[in-house]
């Protein structure tokens, strides 16, 4: 599924197989989740991708093919492709820990292509091992939403009392793994949205409501999944002094002006960006022991439009995956 420019649909083409250059290898996807910023992509909120463009990079694949010089992958292995798709390894950033800020990076599905396909190339080096005993679809979310959701959480340091605006699909894995480390969850979301405001009970939420709504009680930290900037001085509002109010998004409205009273005594604001092939190597061995598990729609590959337009009317629970339509994966869902 080609996106040919922003504000256009996806188009269905046959591409050819792509060949496997120096250190990267040949993957046959066998599931692709949709991520908020696929979306962003869409709509040209964020600047140049490459044209024409095969989106997605939630990607479980298999192994087809070696490229030359690679000697960390093996046909038949079963990895997880993320965002990060390159780094150069050498600049202040990458050489400190924190490749996730390297400015020439490339991105899966934005820079790259991606996983909205029968077939794709990824570089060896930033191919993520699946644990065993994750199906496929299980495993497609945690490596965007799942993965940012882990350093946002991580970002909060040692917070007991963590809100997160925006219930969707990062909140509800995330969410997860706060509540297996004895945290507890304040779940805002958009106002009057009581299927979310139910989810998010399920799940554990300690309380739910709509954004709108004053927090029953101070928080110690808030993690924004929700790309509206009105939220940020209203989690500022909700956090106790010291606390860290974490923005995920790699895409936000304008944060509108607000008295310095909010940030005041110590309270943090920052951003989130990106992964480090860290956060995905802590994540993957940390997810089954919580265990994550997502709730999943599945969408085949040729309806990724119809697909995108449900994350963005937010119409479903927790995660979509689109499978390919020749080759699906056998797995059964997890109950
Ligand atoms: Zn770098
Ligand atoms: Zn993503």
């Amino acid at each position: 599924m080609v996106l040919d420019g922003p504000g256009q649909a996806l188009r269905l083409a046959e591409l050819r197989r792509p060949e496997p250059g120096p250190g990267q290898v040949l993957l046959r996807v066998r599931a692709c989740a949709i991520c908020r910023t696929d979306l962003h992509i869409v709509d040209g909120d964020l600047p140049e991708p490459k044209l024409p463009l095969v989106l997605g990079h939630q990607i479980v694949a298999e192994v087809e093919g070696l490229g030359p010089g690679v000697e960390e992958l093996s046909a038949g292995d079963r990895v997880g492709v993320p965002w990060l798709g390159w780094t150069d390894g050498e600049c202040r950033y990458c050489t400190g820990g924190r490749e996730n800020l390297c400015r020439r990076a490339s991105f899966t599905g934005y820079h790259i292509d991606g996983g909205y396909a029968e077939y794709t190339v990824a570089d060896a080096r930033f191919c993520l091992p699946i644990p065993d005993g994750y199906p496929d679809l299980q495993a497609a979310p945690l490596l965007c939403a799942g993965l940012i959701g882990w350093r946002c959480l991580k970002m909060t340091g040692d917070a007991e009392r963590v809100g997160i605006y925006g219930f969707g699909t990062a909140a509800h894995l995330v969410a997860q793994v706060a509540l297996h480390q004895g945290r507890r969850i304040f779940a805002f979301t958009r106002p009057g949205d009581e299927e979310a405001q139910r989810f998010a009970k399920e799940l554990g939420a300690e309380w739910a409501g709509g954004s709108d709504q004053p927090s029953p009680e101070e928080l110690d930290a808030a993690i924004l999944f929700a790309a509206v900037g009105e939220l940020v001085p209203v989690a500022l509002r909700a956090v106790a002094p010291g606390g860290t109010v974490v923005c995920g998004e790699i895409h936000m409205s304008d944060i509108p002006s607000f008295p310095y009273q909010i940030l005041w005594r110590e309270r943090v604001l920052r951003s989130v960006a990106n992964l480090t092939r860290q956060d995905g190597v802590e994540f993957l061995e940390l997810a089954p022991t919580v265990p994550v598990r997502s709730e999943i729609t599945e969408f085949p590959l040729d309806r990724a439009n119809e697909a995108i337009e449900t994350v963005r009317a937010g119409a479903v629970r927790g995660a979509i995956v689109l499978l390919p339509v020749a080759g699906n994966p056998t797995e059964p869902a997890p109950s």
